[in-house]
């Protein structure tokens, strides 16, 4: 049904075709709802006009009402041209002196400076509205609006909308943005349709859509706006969360999965010979998988847990299941090398249980490969680790039963459902999914908010804490005593540089003088150095990589292509060179290549001369935990949602006009449990009182992208 808010902009008073078209194209703003859905940035207060006096330098906005006193034009060399006969082309910048009864201040201009030259006469008033900062220990206005005297805004707030320079250009400035609201809420409020139901306002304490719409383009007051941006903010999280977990109600009923009574022989064999006990969470984590996979409905689970938080057992474990039900377990890595460690550390594991493994990836020899094929079409193969050579067609199961995929991010979604193909008898194998990139939990209740997750929360106990401390330039030569010390006790060393798409070329060659130094302050015969780094052969990069884990090599100098990589527990030491170019949760995965040993471990932070504010925030951080959920989190404040490892490839399920998962987290839980109750009391929304919900959630907006979908 459409509504005043479908209205086509262009119909709005002030608009016309034209206006229109810039509107779409600059603010993607098509209708009247749009337009009201785009929402002030921030506000300003115009209702105050400051004394000249009182102002102060780390003030927001603030508006003064003064005479123009003097005024002077300057080239851009400096030298003040002169007042007659100027050449506009020529200057650069326009000073006018105003004061008020309380004192004088600067405005600068420079752009516009013939309007602003001819307009600024001296011994007239005007409203100067701009925010004071500091030039040459003195506050100034630096272009400042100019209004009338008299127009200063009785009461309230002004909102400030986005903008872009086309649509300055093109008149629509902010006050004009301002009239087009007000005419655009004129037209929509008559006959506006809350978009909540009743009852969930009134549990919620929210107040009604036309209020909040009213008071988010034109606060009365603080409180007013407040309470309209909770409201709008609630609606937005709630909305988004009532359907992730609609998709995930529908797919859980929908989706038949394999049935696995069973915990099984091979499971409890593994079990008993485990060297130590299961941490609680992954205890809690293994309980959580065997539910999904006795349930008779797929299982499709993201499990998170940090670097070293045991997420292999979990694996074997849950793998054990599947062989205790008759069915074969893949296992995906997305290097050569991952796969290659896991398949040692598992078959370690295996061993008291008698279940077959194999490692299948591009370097398996033809005869070896086709023995492996035969051995997963019989059954006689009961965990197969591999690599992208695993989904080949050529690789045919007898009964394939849970696929498990680490580094999720890292895998095509086509490659994903290539592999899912393989399921027994037709029926999609289960999923699980591991990540050790942390995400935080309003994130992840988004971006896998229709999937189930399960986090390891808990470290095995015994590990060392990592110590990581942030040094400069002149210690530099302390740094290479203190990893000859560590050396001597038998110890070795990764440093890693930065390489950044941008300054490749650059990168590299600081990799190469890294390396060279490193060489001359580690001489042979008593040190080797072996380094890596993306523009070598996979055979020297192999060569290298082998010879730092087999211990030839004391230290590793590399680029980030060890992030992922190699366990080497007798690393001790990971040097990180121009440590403020890392992310956060770059730094953090880099850090966790150290400390996998029994030994005390060091994380060495070298930063460069300059270190921007944000930079040095983040190299604290690290230095101040070691917990990479609380980093995560910290970078999404930082960095925003969009820009977090792991997110980029998926992007977020629908672009938030008003909240925010960085800073918004509590909303957003009582939203999602709110949404839960809802859907439990009445799953598919058929109750009159919810007729509202379901309207809704057939609207475009929330015709979200499926892009989390792992299965
Ligand atoms: P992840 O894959 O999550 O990074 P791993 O599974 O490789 O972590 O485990 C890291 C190390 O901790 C391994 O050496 C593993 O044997 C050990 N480990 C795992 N679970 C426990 C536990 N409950 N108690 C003690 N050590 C454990
Ligand atoms: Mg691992």
């Amino acid at each position: 049904m459409k509504t005043a808010m479908d209205m086509d902009i262009q119909y709005l008073p002030g608009v016309g075709s034209k206006r229109a078209a810039l509107l779409k194209s600059e603010l993607d703003v098509g209708t009247v709802g749009d337009l009201l859905h785009l929402y002030p940035f921030r506000y300003i207060d115009r209702s105050t006009v400051h004394r000249i006096a009182d102002l102060l330098p780390d003030q927001a906005y603030v508006q003064i009402r003064a005479t123009v006193l003097r005024v002077r034009l300057f080239a851009k060399n400096g030298a003040e041209l002169p007042a007659e006969g100027v050449k506009y082309n020529l200057a650069n910048r326009l000073s006018v002196i105003v004061g008020d009864d309380s004192g004088e201040i600067e405005t600068v201009f420079f752009k516009g400076i013939k309007w602003m030259h001819t307009r600024l006469l001296p011994g007239h008033t005007f409203l100067f509205f701009g925010k004071p900062t500091i030039w040459s220990g003195r506050i100034n206005l630096v272009h400042p609006e100019v209004d009338a005297p008299d127009s200063a805004v009785a009461g309230g707030l002004t909102g400030v909308y986005t903008s872009t320079e086309k649509l300055h250009n093109s008149g629509v400035t902010g006050k004009v943005m301002l009239r087009l609201m007000g005419a655009a809420l004129e037209s929509v409020l008559p006959s506006l349709q809350e978009t909540l139901p009743d009852y969930i306002l009134r549990e919620k304490g929210l107040v009604p859509l036309s209020f909040a719409l009213r008071q988010i383009h034109f606060p009365v007051s603080q409180e007013a706006l407040a309470k309209a941006t909770y409201r709008l903010k609630f609606e937005e999280l709630f909305y988004l969360q009532l359907s992730l977990l609609r998709q995930k109600y529908v797919r859980s009923r929908s989706a038949v999965g394999l049935v696995m009574p069973r915990v099984g022989e091979a499971f409890n064999a593994c079990y008993r010979a485990l060297p130590y006990d299961l941490t609680g969470a992954q205890k809690r984590v293994i309980r959580e998988i065997r539910d999904d996979m006795r349930s008779g409905h797929q299982m499709n689970r993201l499990l998170q847990g940090d670097v070293g938080s045991g997420k292999t057992m979990v694996a074997v474990l849950s793998a054990l299941i599947a062989v205790g039900n008759g069915y074969q377990t893949c296992l995906m890595a997305p290097t050569e090398v991952l796969a290659q460690q896991h398949y040692a550390n598992i078959s370690r594991y295996l061993a008291p249980t008698g279940v077959r493994a194999a490692l299948l990836t591009g370097a398996t020899g033809t005869a070896a490969r086709r023995e492996i094929h035969a051995g997963l079409e019989d059954g006689s193969i009961g965990l197969i680790v591999g690599t992208h050579a695993l989904i080949e067609d050529t690789v045919q199961f007898r009964a394939l039963g849970l696929a498990i995929v680490d580094e999720q991010h890292r895998f095509g979604v086509d490659q994903r459902a290539r592999l899912w193909n393989k399921g027994a008898g037709g029926v999609e194998p289960h999923v699980l999914v591991m990540t050790a990139t942390p995400i935080p939990r309003t994130l992840a209740m988004t971006l896998y908010g229709d999937l189930d997750v399960s986090v390891i929360d808990e470290m095995p106990p015994g590990r060392k804490p990592i110590q990581t401390l942030c040094i400069g330039e002149e210690k530099r030569h302390a740094m290479h005593n203190f990893i000859r010390d560590e050396i001597a006790k038998g110890h070795q060393a990764f440093i890693v540089y930065p390489l950044i798409f941008e300054s490749e070329k650059v990168d590299y060659k600081n990799l190469e003088l890294g390396y060279e130094e490193i060489v001359k302050a580690f001489p042979l015969p008593d040190y080797k150095v072996a380094i890596v780094h993306g523009r070598q052969t996979t055979q020297e990069k192999d060569f290298n990589m082998g010879a730092f884990a087999a211990g030839r090599a004391q230290i590793l100098v590399s680029t980030t292509v060890i992030e992922v990589g190699v366990d080497v527990p007798n690393a001790s030491v990971m040097v990180i060179e121009s440590a403020e170019r890392f992310g956060l949760s770059q730094l953090h995965q880099l850090r966790g290549r150290v400390g996998r040993g029994s030994e005390r471990s060091f994380c060495i932070l070298m930063k460069g001369r300059k270190v921007s504010k944000e930079s040095q925030k983040r190299l604290d951080m690290m230095c101040s935990t070691e917990d990479g959920f609380v980093l995560a989190e910290e970078d999404m404040k930082m960095r925003g949602p969009g820009d977090l490892e792991g997110t980029q490839q998926s992007g977020l399920p629908i672009s938030l006009n008003i909240a925010s998962l960085a800073r918004d987290g509590l909303i957003l839980s009582d939203a999602r449990t709110y949404a839960d109750h809802i859907l439990d009391l009445d799953p598919s929304l058929e109750r009159p009182e919810n007729a509202l919900l379901s309207a809704e959630l057939h609207r475009d907006k929330y015709a979200i992208r499926d892009y989390s979908q792992i299965s």
